[in-house]
Protein backbone atom coordinates (compact mmCIF):
# COMPACT_ATOMS: atom_id res chain seq x y z
CA UNK A 1 0.00 0.00 0.00
CA UNK A 2 1.00 3.33 -0.94
CA UNK A 3 2.06 5.55 2.18
CA UNK A 4 -0.27 7.79 3.37
CA UNK A 5 0.64 11.99 3.32
CA UNK A 6 -0.24 13.70 6.28
CA UNK A 7 -0.79 17.43 6.53
CA UNK A 8 2.02 19.89 7.05
CA UNK A 9 2.08 20.16 11.23
CA UNK A 10 0.09 22.72 13.14
CA UNK A 11 -2.23 22.93 10.00
CA UNK A 12 -5.14 21.46 11.03
CA UNK A 13 -8.69 20.07 9.09
CA UNK A 14 -11.73 21.41 10.21
CA UNK A 15 -13.95 18.24 9.94
CA UNK A 16 -17.58 18.13 10.20
CA UNK A 17 -17.73 17.14 13.45
CA UNK A 18 -16.20 20.51 14.62
CA UNK A 19 -17.55 22.83 11.12
CA UNK A 20 -21.03 23.58 13.27
CA UNK A 21 -19.37 24.74 15.81
CA UNK A 22 -17.03 26.94 13.59
CA UNK A 23 -19.71 27.96 11.88
CA UNK A 24 -21.50 29.39 14.85
CA UNK A 25 -18.77 31.16 15.81
CA UNK A 26 -17.83 32.88 12.64
CA UNK A 27 -21.94 33.53 12.08
CA UNK A 28 -21.81 35.23 15.53
CA UNK A 29 -18.98 37.36 14.36
CA UNK A 30 -20.40 38.61 11.11
CA UNK A 31 -23.86 39.30 13.05
CA UNK A 32 -22.23 41.61 15.69
CA UNK A 33 -19.75 43.51 13.25
CA UNK A 34 -23.15 43.88 10.79
CA UNK A 35 -24.84 45.40 13.76
CA UNK A 36 -22.36 48.48 14.06
CA UNK A 37 -22.22 48.79 10.24
CA UNK A 38 -19.14 47.05 9.05
CA UNK A 39 -18.53 45.95 5.51
CA UNK A 40 -16.54 42.85 4.55
CA UNK A 41 -13.53 43.19 2.56
CA UNK A 42 -11.41 40.23 1.54
CA UNK A 43 -7.58 40.41 0.33
CA UNK A 44 -5.68 38.02 -0.98
CA UNK A 45 -3.47 35.43 1.59
CA UNK A 46 -0.50 36.02 -0.37
CA UNK A 47 1.36 39.45 -0.85
CA UNK A 48 4.74 40.99 -1.24
CA UNK A 49 6.86 40.02 1.70
CA UNK A 50 7.95 43.55 2.08
CA UNK A 51 4.98 44.42 2.65
CA UNK A 52 4.95 43.01 6.28
CA UNK A 53 8.38 43.43 6.87
CA UNK A 54 7.30 46.95 6.36
CA UNK A 55 4.17 47.24 8.44
CA UNK A 56 4.97 45.20 11.42
CA UNK A 57 8.47 45.98 11.49
CA UNK A 58 11.81 44.06 11.07
CA UNK A 59 12.69 43.43 14.76
CA UNK A 60 9.75 41.61 15.43
CA UNK A 61 8.74 38.14 16.14
CA UNK A 62 6.45 37.45 13.55
CA UNK A 63 9.06 39.19 10.63
CA UNK A 64 12.25 37.72 12.54
CA UNK A 65 11.10 34.30 12.89
CA UNK A 66 8.06 33.43 11.88
CA UNK A 67 6.89 34.42 8.00
CA UNK A 68 5.98 31.64 5.30
CA UNK A 69 8.28 33.46 2.75
CA UNK A 70 9.04 31.63 -0.48
CA UNK A 71 10.32 32.75 -4.25
CA UNK A 72 7.72 32.74 -7.07
CA UNK A 73 8.57 31.67 -10.54
CA UNK A 74 9.24 35.25 -11.47
CA UNK A 75 12.05 35.65 -8.51
CA UNK A 76 9.41 37.59 -6.33
CA UNK A 77 9.49 37.62 -2.54
CA UNK A 78 5.84 36.26 -1.37
CA UNK A 79 5.31 35.54 2.19
CA UNK A 80 1.59 33.79 3.65
CA UNK A 81 -0.18 36.54 5.56
CA UNK A 82 0.65 36.41 8.91
CA UNK A 83 -1.93 39.09 9.80
CA UNK A 84 -4.62 40.86 8.36
CA UNK A 85 -3.98 44.79 9.21
CA UNK A 86 -0.69 45.00 6.65
CA UNK A 87 -2.88 43.64 3.33
CA UNK A 88 -5.99 45.61 4.32
CA UNK A 89 -3.79 49.33 4.52
CA UNK A 90 -2.33 48.48 1.11
CA UNK A 91 -5.30 47.43 -0.22
CA UNK A 92 -7.23 50.45 1.49
CA UNK A 93 -4.58 52.65 -0.66
CA UNK A 94 -4.44 51.06 -3.35
CA UNK A 95 -7.90 51.27 -3.80
CA UNK A 96 -8.26 54.96 -3.17
CA UNK A 97 -10.49 53.84 0.05
CA UNK A 98 -8.68 55.48 2.88
CA UNK A 99 -8.24 59.33 1.22
CA UNK A 100 -10.79 61.77 3.44
CA UNK A 101 -12.80 59.13 3.69
CA UNK A 102 -14.28 56.52 6.72
CA UNK A 103 -14.29 52.63 6.58
CA UNK A 104 -15.30 50.51 9.02
CA UNK A 105 -14.07 47.34 7.83
CA UNK A 106 -13.25 43.61 8.86
CA UNK A 107 -12.45 40.58 7.23
CA UNK A 108 -12.08 36.76 8.89
CA UNK A 109 -9.26 33.91 7.14
CA UNK A 110 -6.43 32.28 7.08
CA UNK A 111 -2.91 33.57 8.49
CA UNK A 112 0.12 31.69 8.69
CA UNK A 113 3.18 31.85 11.58
CA UNK A 114 5.54 29.33 11.57
CA UNK A 115 5.27 28.86 15.21
CA UNK A 116 5.69 26.13 17.78
CA UNK A 117 2.60 23.97 17.71
CA UNK A 118 0.80 23.58 21.03
CA UNK A 119 -3.10 23.70 22.16
CA UNK A 120 -4.15 27.67 21.11
CA UNK A 121 -1.04 28.06 18.57
CA UNK A 122 -0.84 26.78 14.91
CA UNK A 123 0.88 27.28 11.89
CA UNK A 124 -2.41 28.01 10.03
CA UNK A 125 -4.79 29.89 12.13
CA UNK A 126 -8.07 31.98 11.64
CA UNK A 127 -8.70 35.49 12.51
CA UNK A 128 -11.32 38.08 12.14
CA UNK A 129 -9.96 41.73 11.77
CA UNK A 130 -11.85 44.63 12.12
CA UNK A 131 -10.33 48.48 10.86
CA UNK A 132 -11.27 51.41 10.88
CA UNK A 133 -10.27 54.53 9.08
CA UNK A 134 -10.46 58.06 8.96
CA UNK A 135 -11.39 58.44 12.62
CA UNK A 136 -9.31 59.94 15.30
CA UNK A 137 -11.08 60.34 18.66
CA UNK A 138 -11.24 57.94 21.56
CA UNK A 139 -15.10 56.88 20.76
CA UNK A 140 -13.93 54.32 18.17
CA UNK A 141 -11.67 52.89 20.53
CA UNK A 142 -14.57 52.96 22.58
CA UNK A 143 -17.49 51.53 20.17
CA UNK A 144 -14.60 48.28 19.15
CA UNK A 145 -14.49 47.72 22.45
CA UNK A 146 -17.59 47.39 22.92
CA UNK A 147 -18.60 45.00 19.65
CA UNK A 148 -15.95 42.27 21.51
CA UNK A 149 -17.88 42.67 24.35
CA UNK A 150 -21.05 42.18 22.71
CA UNK A 151 -19.77 39.21 20.72
CA UNK A 152 -18.22 37.52 24.10
CA UNK A 153 -21.69 37.69 25.65
CA UNK A 154 -23.41 36.26 22.31
CA UNK A 155 -20.73 33.81 22.28
CA UNK A 156 -21.77 32.89 26.58
CA UNK A 157 -17.95 33.39 27.16
CA UNK A 158 -18.02 37.14 28.63
CA UNK A 159 -17.33 35.95 32.10
CA UNK A 160 -14.46 34.11 30.96
CA UNK A 161 -12.72 36.91 29.51
CA UNK A 162 -11.08 40.01 30.73
CA UNK A 163 -9.83 43.26 29.33
CA UNK A 164 -6.42 44.75 29.64
CA UNK A 165 -5.69 48.64 28.36
CA UNK A 166 -2.80 51.00 28.45
CA UNK A 167 -1.51 53.63 25.97
CA UNK A 168 1.69 53.45 24.83
CA UNK A 169 1.13 57.53 23.34
CA UNK A 170 2.58 58.86 20.75
CA UNK A 171 5.53 58.29 18.43
CA UNK A 172 7.48 61.10 19.99
CA UNK A 173 6.46 60.31 23.74
CA UNK A 174 7.80 57.02 22.78
CA UNK A 175 10.97 57.66 21.46
CA UNK A 176 11.70 60.00 24.71
CA UNK A 177 10.95 56.66 26.97
CA UNK A 178 12.63 54.65 24.48
CA UNK A 179 16.21 56.60 25.60
CA UNK A 180 15.10 56.24 29.24
CA UNK A 181 14.48 52.89 29.03
CA UNK A 182 17.77 51.84 26.90
CA UNK A 183 19.43 53.38 29.80
CA UNK A 184 17.72 51.31 31.99
CA UNK A 185 18.58 48.23 30.66
CA UNK A 186 21.75 49.02 29.78
CA UNK A 187 22.30 49.26 33.92
CA UNK A 188 21.53 45.37 33.96
CA UNK A 189 23.12 44.50 30.77
CA UNK A 190 24.41 41.15 32.40
CA UNK A 191 20.80 39.67 33.13
CA UNK A 192 19.32 40.52 29.87
CA UNK A 193 18.75 37.48 27.53
CA UNK A 194 19.86 37.17 23.85
CA UNK A 195 16.67 38.14 23.01
CA UNK A 196 16.37 41.52 24.99
CA UNK A 197 20.40 41.98 24.61
CA UNK A 198 19.30 41.82 20.38
CA UNK A 199 16.27 44.15 20.78
CA UNK A 200 17.15 46.37 23.55
CA UNK A 201 18.38 48.80 20.54
CA UNK A 202 16.15 48.21 17.89
CA UNK A 203 12.73 47.60 20.01
CA UNK A 204 13.64 48.08 23.86
CA UNK A 205 10.06 48.07 24.46
CA UNK A 206 9.53 44.15 23.21
CA UNK A 207 11.88 43.59 26.04
CA UNK A 208 8.78 44.61 28.30
CA UNK A 209 6.86 41.91 26.93
CA UNK A 210 9.75 39.04 27.84
CA UNK A 211 8.33 36.45 29.20
CA UNK A 212 11.40 35.44 31.21
CA UNK A 213 11.50 36.19 35.32
CA UNK A 214 14.66 37.43 35.06
CA UNK A 215 14.07 40.09 32.58
CA UNK A 216 10.72 40.67 34.59
CA UNK A 217 12.39 41.34 37.90
CA UNK A 218 14.96 44.26 36.44
CA UNK A 219 11.86 45.69 34.93
CA UNK A 220 10.58 46.34 38.31
CA UNK A 221 11.92 49.32 38.58
CA UNK A 222 12.08 50.62 35.10
CA UNK A 223 10.49 54.06 34.12
CA UNK A 224 6.85 54.03 33.20
CA UNK A 225 5.87 54.98 29.88
CA UNK A 226 3.13 56.76 31.48
CA UNK A 227 5.15 59.44 32.60
CA UNK A 228 6.51 59.89 29.44
CA UNK A 229 2.71 60.36 27.48
CA UNK A 230 2.29 63.40 25.78
CA UNK A 231 -0.80 65.51 26.84
CA UNK A 232 -2.89 64.35 23.79
CA UNK A 233 -2.49 60.91 24.24
CA UNK A 234 -3.28 61.23 27.95
CA UNK A 235 -5.93 62.81 27.15
CA UNK A 236 -7.38 60.76 24.29
CA UNK A 237 -6.97 57.93 26.84
CA UNK A 238 -8.94 59.55 29.69
CA UNK A 239 -11.54 59.93 26.92
CA UNK A 240 -11.57 56.25 26.49
CA UNK A 241 -12.07 55.30 29.86
CA UNK A 242 -14.34 57.58 30.74
CA UNK A 243 -16.58 56.08 27.47
CA UNK A 244 -15.62 52.65 28.74
CA UNK A 245 -17.06 53.23 32.11
CA UNK A 246 -19.94 54.91 30.65
CA UNK A 247 -20.48 51.41 28.85
CA UNK A 248 -20.53 49.57 32.17
CA UNK A 249 -17.38 47.50 30.69
CA UNK A 250 -14.86 46.46 33.22
CA UNK A 251 -10.73 46.75 32.69
CA UNK A 252 -7.64 46.98 34.09
CA UNK A 253 -4.88 49.59 32.64
CA UNK A 254 -1.82 47.62 32.30
CA UNK A 255 1.37 49.59 31.94
CA UNK A 256 3.38 46.79 30.67
CA UNK A 257 1.05 46.03 27.95
CA UNK A 258 2.50 46.84 24.73
CA UNK A 259 1.76 44.56 22.05
CA UNK A 260 3.96 42.67 19.53
CA UNK A 261 3.80 44.69 16.22
CA UNK A 262 5.39 48.02 15.77
CA UNK A 263 2.72 49.65 14.15
CA UNK A 264 0.46 50.78 17.23
CA UNK A 265 0.05 54.07 19.09
CA UNK A 266 -2.05 55.58 21.65
CA UNK A 267 -4.40 52.99 22.39
CA UNK A 268 -3.77 49.20 22.80
CA UNK A 269 -5.83 46.44 24.33
CA UNK A 270 -6.24 42.40 24.64
CA UNK A 271 -8.64 40.35 25.91
CA UNK A 272 -7.42 37.52 27.93
CA UNK A 273 -8.45 34.80 29.24
CA UNK A 274 -7.57 32.32 32.18
CA UNK A 275 -9.26 29.08 30.71
CA UNK A 276 -6.87 27.87 28.13
CA UNK A 277 -3.73 28.20 29.58
CA UNK A 278 -0.24 29.89 28.34
CA UNK A 279 -2.48 31.10 25.02
CA UNK A 280 -4.48 33.63 27.13
CA UNK A 281 -4.94 36.10 24.66
CA UNK A 282 -8.13 35.69 22.55
CA UNK A 283 -8.28 38.97 20.98
CA UNK A 284 -5.98 42.22 20.84
CA UNK A 285 -5.67 45.52 19.00
CA UNK A 286 -4.84 49.06 18.94
CA UNK A 287 -4.23 52.13 17.36
CA UNK A 288 -1.98 52.79 14.50
CA UNK A 289 -2.33 55.92 12.93
CA UNK A 290 1.23 55.82 11.22
CA UNK A 291 0.80 52.76 9.56
CA UNK A 292 -1.46 54.31 6.42
CA UNK A 293 1.40 56.94 5.61
CA UNK A 294 4.46 54.57 6.30
CA UNK A 295 3.22 52.43 3.81
CA UNK A 296 2.71 55.28 1.21
CA UNK A 297 -0.19 56.64 1.50
CA UNK A 298 -2.14 60.02 3.15
CA UNK A 299 -2.16 60.44 6.74
CA UNK A 300 -4.92 58.58 8.25
CA UNK A 301 -6.00 57.87 11.67
CA UNK A 302 -6.88 54.08 12.04
CA UNK A 303 -7.85 51.59 14.84
CA UNK A 304 -8.52 48.20 15.08
CA UNK A 305 -8.10 44.73 16.40
CA UNK A 306 -7.92 41.27 15.24
CA UNK A 307 -9.53 37.98 17.17
CA UNK A 308 -7.73 34.23 17.20
CA UNK A 309 -11.03 31.95 15.85
CA UNK A 310 -9.44 28.85 17.03
CA UNK A 311 -9.22 30.01 20.71
CA UNK A 312 -12.49 30.92 20.57
CA UNK A 313 -13.73 28.02 19.48
CA UNK A 314 -11.61 25.98 21.82
CA UNK A 315 -13.16 28.35 25.34
CA UNK A 316 -16.12 26.89 24.16
CA UNK A 317 -15.45 23.89 23.73
CA UNK A 318 -13.73 24.10 27.00
CA UNK A 319 -16.41 25.65 28.54
CA UNK A 320 -19.04 23.04 26.96
CA UNK A 321 -20.78 25.37 24.75
CA UNK A 322 -21.06 23.45 22.05
CA UNK A 323 -24.60 22.57 21.78
CA UNK A 324 -24.86 23.72 18.08
CA UNK A 325 -28.37 22.87 15.99
CA UNK A 326 -28.11 19.33 14.86
CA UNK A 327 -27.09 19.02 10.78
CA UNK A 328 -30.41 17.01 9.94
CA UNK A 329 -33.91 17.41 10.59
CA UNK A 330 -35.58 14.92 8.80
CA UNK A 331 -34.54 11.76 7.07
CA UNK A 332 -35.65 10.41 4.23
CA UNK A 333 -36.75 6.20 3.97
CA UNK A 334 -38.02 4.47 0.90
CA UNK A 335 -38.37 0.93 0.32
CA UNK A 336 -40.33 -0.18 -2.99
CA UNK A 337 -40.21 0.47 -6.63
CA UNK A 338 -40.70 4.03 -7.85
CA UNK A 339 -40.21 5.23 -4.04
CA UNK A 340 -36.42 6.51 -4.46
CA UNK A 341 -37.73 9.53 -6.85
CA UNK A 342 -41.20 9.99 -4.62
CA UNK A 343 -38.26 10.36 -1.55
CA UNK A 344 -36.62 13.01 -3.27
CA UNK A 345 -39.21 14.96 -4.74
CA UNK A 346 -40.44 15.08 -1.16
CA UNK A 347 -37.73 16.02 0.22
CA UNK A 348 -37.80 19.26 -2.34
CA UNK A 349 -41.08 20.25 -1.39
CA UNK A 350 -40.06 20.16 2.18
CA UNK A 351 -37.05 22.89 1.07
CA UNK A 352 -39.68 24.60 -1.13
CA UNK A 353 -42.08 25.13 1.99
CA UNK A 354 -39.78 25.29 4.76
CA UNK A 355 -36.69 27.26 3.70
CA UNK A 356 -34.11 26.32 6.77
CA UNK A 357 -35.38 23.00 7.21
CA UNK A 358 -32.16 19.89 7.20
CA UNK A 359 -33.63 17.34 4.95
CA UNK A 360 -31.16 14.06 3.85
CA UNK A 361 -32.24 11.67 1.59
CA UNK A 362 -31.33 7.85 1.92
CA UNK A 363 -29.06 6.50 -0.52
CA UNK A 364 -27.87 3.26 -0.93
CA UNK A 365 -30.78 0.70 -0.45
CA UNK A 366 -31.25 -1.69 2.37
CA UNK A 367 -33.84 -2.38 4.67
CA UNK A 368 -35.54 -0.42 6.79
CA UNK A 369 -34.16 -1.41 9.64
CA UNK A 370 -30.53 -0.09 8.25
CA UNK A 371 -32.05 2.95 7.18
CA UNK A 372 -33.51 3.93 10.61
CA UNK A 373 -30.09 3.01 12.06
CA UNK A 374 -28.66 5.53 9.44
CA UNK A 375 -31.28 8.57 10.54
CA UNK A 376 -30.34 7.94 14.30
CA UNK A 377 -26.41 8.30 13.59
CA UNK A 378 -27.03 11.53 11.66
CA UNK A 379 -28.91 12.76 14.42
CA UNK A 380 -32.15 13.34 12.89
CA UNK A 381 -35.56 14.28 14.78
CA UNK A 382 -38.01 12.63 12.24
CA UNK A 383 -37.92 9.76 9.48
CA UNK A 384 -40.16 10.43 6.85
CA UNK A 385 -41.26 6.83 5.37
CA UNK A 386 -42.68 6.45 2.09
CA UNK A 387 -43.13 2.85 0.73
CA UNK A 388 -45.61 2.18 -2.44
CA UNK A 389 -48.55 2.24 -0.17
CA UNK A 390 -47.49 5.80 0.93
CA UNK A 391 -46.77 6.82 -2.40
CA UNK A 392 -49.97 5.07 -4.28
CA UNK A 393 -51.73 6.92 -1.95
CA UNK A 394 -50.20 10.54 -1.44
CA UNK A 395 -49.34 9.75 2.27
CA UNK A 396 -46.31 9.77 4.24
CA UNK A 397 -45.37 8.08 7.53
CA UNK A 398 -43.81 10.69 10.14
CA UNK A 399 -41.91 8.73 12.85
CA UNK A 400 -40.36 10.59 15.88
CA UNK A 401 -37.45 9.29 16.07
CA UNK A 402 -37.12 10.12 19.53
CA UNK A 403 -39.97 9.42 21.24
CA UNK A 404 -40.66 6.12 18.76
CA UNK A 405 -44.85 7.44 18.39
CA UNK A 406 -45.69 7.30 14.44
CA UNK A 407 -48.65 8.52 12.15
CA UNK A 408 -49.72 8.16 8.45
CA UNK A 409 -50.33 11.70 6.87
CA UNK A 410 -51.30 13.20 3.98
CA UNK A 411 -47.97 14.38 2.14
CA UNK A 412 -50.05 18.30 1.95
CA UNK A 413 -49.91 18.21 6.10
CA UNK A 414 -46.34 17.57 6.19
CA UNK A 415 -44.77 20.41 6.24
CA UNK A 416 -47.52 22.45 8.32
CA UNK A 417 -46.40 19.48 10.48
CA UNK A 418 -42.79 19.49 10.39
CA UNK A 419 -42.53 23.37 10.76
CA UNK A 420 -42.09 24.29 14.27
CA UNK A 421 -38.41 21.74 14.38
CA UNK A 422 -37.12 24.45 12.20
P1 LIG B 1 0.59 35.69 21.04
O1 LIG B 1 1.14 36.61 22.04
O2 LIG B 1 -0.36 34.67 21.58
O3 LIG B 1 1.65 35.09 20.14
P2 LIG B 1 0.20 37.77 19.10
O4 LIG B 1 0.43 39.02 19.85
O5 LIG B 1 1.30 37.22 18.26
O6 LIG B 1 -0.32 36.61 20.10
P3 LIG B 1 -1.62 39.02 17.27
O7 LIG B 1 -0.63 39.18 16.20
O8 LIG B 1 -2.06 40.19 18.04
O9 LIG B 1 -1.13 37.87 18.27
O10 LIG B 1 -2.91 38.26 16.70
C1 LIG B 1 -4.21 38.45 17.24
C2 LIG B 1 -4.79 37.16 17.77
O11 LIG B 1 -4.61 36.10 16.85
C3 LIG B 1 -4.14 36.65 19.03
O12 LIG B 1 -4.64 37.30 20.15
C4 LIG B 1 -4.52 35.19 19.01
O13 LIG B 1 -5.85 35.02 19.48
C5 LIG B 1 -4.48 34.87 17.55
N1 LIG B 1 -3.21 34.22 17.19
C6 LIG B 1 -2.01 34.77 16.96
N2 LIG B 1 -1.09 33.86 16.62
C7 LIG B 1 -1.74 32.67 16.62
C8 LIG B 1 -1.36 31.31 16.32
N3 LIG B 1 -0.12 31.01 15.93
N4 LIG B 1 -2.31 30.33 16.43
C9 LIG B 1 -3.57 30.62 16.80
N5 LIG B 1 -4.00 31.88 17.08
C10 LIG B 1 -3.10 32.89 17.00
MG1 LIG C 1 2.70 35.70 18.48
Amino acid sequence: MAKTIQAIRGMNDCLPTQSPLWQKVENTVKHVVSAYGYNEVRMPIVEMTHLFSRAIGEVTDVVEKEMYTFEDRNGDSLTLRPEGTAGCVRSGIENGLLYNQEQRLWYMGPMFRHERPQKGRYRQFHQCGVEVFGLDGPDVDAELIMMTARLWRELGIAEHVRLELNSIGSLDARADYRSALIAHLEQHIEVLDEDSKRRMYTNPLRVLDSKNPDVQAILVDAPELADYLDQDSKQHFAGLCELLDAAGIEYTVNQRLVRGLDYYNRTVFEWITESLGAQGTVCGGGRYDGLVEQLGGKATPAVGFAMGLERLVLMMETLELTDVRRSVDAYVVTAGEGTMMAGMKLAESLREALPGIRVMNHFGGGNFKKQFKRADKVGAVYALVLGENEVAENTVVVKDLQGGEQETIAQTELAAKLADII
